[in-house]
């Protein structure tokens, strides 16, 4: 666990989040400003700053969590599609120094529109109690 890193204590319980998914090497949470319904952030338990400095071993399972929580999202949702986000370092918009996969649900037609928006908490608890696995 890294001082100072947001998503290590949403990891260790210390932060609360929108759980959606939880095993002991990976945890799944809502986004709360959200790209779209259903905006899911996946992450390693263990600290890793990016793609390149996350161990291979963990980045193999991660993936694989990544596609089980993605395909529980459409089948809940019922979207048409979704996009798979992994932004690495500033110059590509990565805010928060823990890798994560985000997870944004598409409907078919809704606009292309990679933009957080301004998260409702009540919604959002309700959200992750329907999609939580
Ligand atoms: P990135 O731009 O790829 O670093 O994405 C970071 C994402 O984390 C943004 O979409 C934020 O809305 C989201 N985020 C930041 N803090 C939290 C939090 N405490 N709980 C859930 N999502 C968060
Ligand atoms: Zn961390």
């Amino acid at each position: 666990m890294k001082n100072d890193c947001i998503f290590c204590a949403i990891a260790a319980g210390e932060i609360p989040s929108f759980k959606v998914y939880e095993d002991d090497l990976v945890l799944a949470y809502l986004d709360i400003n959200p790209f779209a319904k259903g905006h899911t952030l996946v992450i390693p338990k263990g600290h890793a700053a990016n793609l390149i400095e996350a161990d291979d071993a963990t980045l193999a399972e991660l993936i694989v969590r990544v596609k089980k929580i993605a395909a529980h999202i459409k089948a809940k949702l019922g979207c048409d599609g979704f996009n798979i986000l992994q932004n690495n370092g500033e110059a590509a918009g990565q805010t928060v120094r823990h890798i994560h996969f985000h997870i944004v649900p598409r409907w078919s037609g809704d606009p292309l529109a990679f933009e957080n928006s301004k998260g409702d908490m009540k919604a959002l608890e309700a959200l992750a109690a329907e999609l939580r696995m």
